[in-house]
């Protein structure tokens, strides 16, 4: 079995040279560990790896790794998961970045909820990219609306765009989903231009990552290939 900081040198090597292959600049591609599921001592491994951004997925669950590893300061939590919006108190408190913004109720109960004593909330819309009936996300067609709208909202700092393509695409459709998403982050950038930095694309996975990255990923959310294999969720 190899360990949490091999895997995340391994995963690091990937990204790089994907980086470097796109004609991309170093740097340009943060790897996010996707910590769902695992225990603050796996996370405190990475973390002594010199990984400092921990994605999670379910909201209870990344309350109890928050609160026990409080004492690691330099740790940037993201939110990666759907959002109920009974529960965005403590997402809009708890966390650094959401990446999983898909809709104005859900914005604007965050921008509201954002403790001002905090910098402003970094949010990604999710977009769900190939309109898939049970996935969350808006629909590209929803995103302009979407975007002017949270514009408006001063605690949030819009930085982009979200997507997890359907995982049984073939690789040329899962590459054509992720320049989809591309496309609408740079159209955003000129017909909206002040929404915010729209910066980002949090796009790619284990399995996908050095497509993601072809395509203008910033972000790519690696979970499995850094911490193993998941048991399957009950
Ligand atoms: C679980 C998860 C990931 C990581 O998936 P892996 O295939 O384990 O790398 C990335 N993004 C989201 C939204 C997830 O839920």
């Amino acid at each position: 079995m190899t360990s949490i900081a091999d895997n995340i040198g391994g995963v690091t090597r990937r990204i790089q040279k994907a980086t470097l292959a796109a004609g991309r600049s170093p740097g340009d591609v943060r790897l996010l560990a996707v910590s769902k599921t695992q225990g603050p001592e796996a996370i405190r491994e990475a973390l002594a790896a010199g990984q400092f951004a921990f994605g999670e997925n379910y909201l209870q669950e990344a309350l109890d790794k928050i609160n026990a590893l409080k004492a690691e300061t330099s740790i940037q939590w993201h939110f990666i998961g759907p959002i109920q919006s009974n529960k965005t108190r403590d997402i809009a408190n708890c966390f650094d970045w959401v990446h999983s913004v898909d809709r104005l109720k859900i914005a604007r109960r965050l921008d509201e909820q954002r403790d001002p004593a905090l910098p402003a909330l970094e949010v990604c819309i999710q977009v769900n990219i190939n309109d898939e009936p049970s996935k969350s996300g808006c629909t590209l067609t929803e995103l302009p609306d979407l975007v002017r709208s949270i514009a408006t909202l001063p605690r949030l700092n819009l930085r982009g765009l979200m997507a997890i393509p359907d995982p049984d695409l073939s690789e040329g459709d899962l590459k054509q989903s992720f320049r989809k998403l591309a496309r609408a982050l740079a159209d955003l950038r000129q017909q909206e231009p002040a929404a915010g930095p729209l910066d980002t694309l949090s796009m790619g996975m284990s399995d996908d990552l050095e497509l993601a990255i072809a395509e203008g990923a910033t972000w790519v959310r690696v979970g499995s290939a850094i911490f193993g294999a998941r048991a399957a969720k009950s």
